[in-house]
């Protein structure tokens, strides 16, 4: 793609060709609809990053309450032994592609837990396939946003069939 954003290209000429994989990516990395779920406090600044302040929806981030309209699975919290396998199966059902942010040090690494929290899971990613990582405990909505972004530039990186649930 050269320099120009798609957006601007069509801007300026009313007009667009390019190549399969920009386009399809385009569209993707405009509309991570994320899967509306949380586990522990980090999910009152994911909320907090859908509220007017911060304004998901600016980024073309919009809530859906299935995995199975689901494009990003953001877990946000502590993950706990007992709820790892409804975090996986919930994963499981939705489709590709998908993605997976991690957000805050319960679900990175299992946070203040990771010592001696017997219940905790130390990390979300021994679970389902981890794309970003978000800092932090609680990352503030910026965090969240910045680690959308940087999702947001994965998406645009790849090919259309070059990502699957096997990685
Ligand atoms: S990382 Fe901190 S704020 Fe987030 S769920 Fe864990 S303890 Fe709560």
């Amino acid at each position: 793609m050269s320099d120009l954003t798609l957006r601007e290209k069509f801007d300026r000429d009313n007009f667009v060709v390019e190549k399969l994989d920009n386009l399809i990516n385009w569209a993707r990395a405009g509309s991570p609809w994320y899967f509306q779920f949380g586990l522990a406090c980090c999910a009152i600044e994911m909320m907090a990053a859908s509220a007017p302040r911060h304004d998901l929806e600016r980024f073309g981030v919009f809530p859906r309450a299935t995995p199975r309209q689901a494009d990003v699975m953001i877990v946000a919290g502590t993950v706990t032994i007992k709820m790892a396998e409804r975090v996986k199966r919930l994963y499981e059902q939705m489709s590709d592609p998908k993605y997976v942010i991690s957000m805050g040090s319960c679900a990175n690494s299992g946070g203040p837990y990771w010592q001696h929290g017997y219940h905790v899971l130390k990390g979300v990613d021994l679970v389902v396939p981890v794309d970003v990582y978000v800092p932090g405990c609680p990352p503030r909505p910026e965090a969240l946003i910045q680690g959308i972004l940087e999702l947001q530039n994965q998406i645009k990186s790849e090919t259309t069939f070059g990502k699957s649930d096997s990685k």
